[in-house]
């Protein structure tokens, strides 16, 4: 499932069609486009161009030439391709195909259809993307530091790995990298954010930011499923220095001890029972 560094890395690639006007719109009528209904979406692609792509936690967001603002979620495995040449491109899985002036243009496919594409403008942004107003603040963007996450995690007897997983609470991490931050920092993820130390924050901080812009200039994390691809077609390669994401029952690379599951926020977990001690 794309988090941050792995949207971050699409964003990145998505910026080869700024400035692009849309000629061709072809849309599926699927639940993607759920939030406002495919018609909608291209009724405002049509004839625009992306004047740029943003990335706010897991959101992409694409202001248009047009004043409206198309936005994406990928979700499980939603995947946006850029292509040399749209002509014959709706292929199977694919929810929109977008062509450009230049004849190149650019697919979302999506097998499992729980992204989401939609549009929105200044004065629909609220009902539209609620969710953009209550987003907290990006871990791949913010100076990551003990003071913030004190005041983010605002004496939370929940998990520290729960906490981490809520978007209103710090955005762009998911459940790869919050399990490699909290592995870092050895804090172990069911502590209640309360519990954590001063030094804890601060471990927990460094951790965060390396672990993210580690996974950013790897491109990216893209697991046994290949539910995640780059634009261009490519994989990334963070998942080959996982610590403990994803290697339950196999050595601890730090101490040596056999690495263990649980279940967070009904997410599974792996943790070192060693390096990561409860208390
Ligand atoms: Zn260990």
């Amino acid at each position: 499932m794309p988090e941050g560094p792995e949207v971050e890395t699409v964003r990145r690639s998505l910026t080869s069609v700024v400035g692009l006007p849309v000629s061709y719109v072809e849309l599926s009528g699927s639940r993607v486009f759920r939030r406002v209904g495919a018609q909608r979406v291209a009724a405002a692609l049509t004839g625009a161009s992306f004047t740029r792509f943003d990335r706010f936690g897991k959101y992409l967001v694409a202001p248009l030439d047009s004043g409206e603002v198309f936005a994406a979620h990928l979700r499980m495995a939603g995947w946006f391709q850029v292509l040399d040449s749209f002509e014959n491109a709706f292929s199977r899985h694919c929810h929109m195909l977008l062509g450009f002036a230049d004849g190149s243009g650019l697919r979302y496919v999506d097998p499992r259809g729980f992204g989401e594409l939609f549009v929105f403008d200044e004065e629909s942004r609220a009902d539209i993307f609620p969710e953009f107003l209550r987003l907290g603040p990006d871990m791949l963007k913010e100076p990551v530091s003990a003071r913030l996450l004190a005041e983010r995690f605002a004496g939370s007897r929940r998990a520290v790995k729960a906490v981490l997983l809520d978007q209103n609470v710090v955005a762009g991490l998911g459940n790869i990298y919050c399990d490699e931050a909290l592995h870092a920092a050895r804090i172990h993820p069911l502590r209640p954010a309360s519990s954590l130390s001063v030094e804890d924050l601060e471990r927990l901080a460094v951790s965060i930011s390396d672990v993210l812009a580690a996974a950013v200039a790897a491109g990216g994390s893209t697991l046994s499923d290949g539910s995640y691809r780059r634009p261009d077609g490519s994989s990334g390669s963070f998942q080959v220095v996982h610590k403990v994401y994803g290697r339950a029952g196999r050595p601890c690379f730090s101490c040596g001890s056999t690495l263990e599951k649980t279940r967070v926020a009904s997410r599974g977990t792996s943790f070192c029972p060693t390096c990561q001690s409860e208390f």
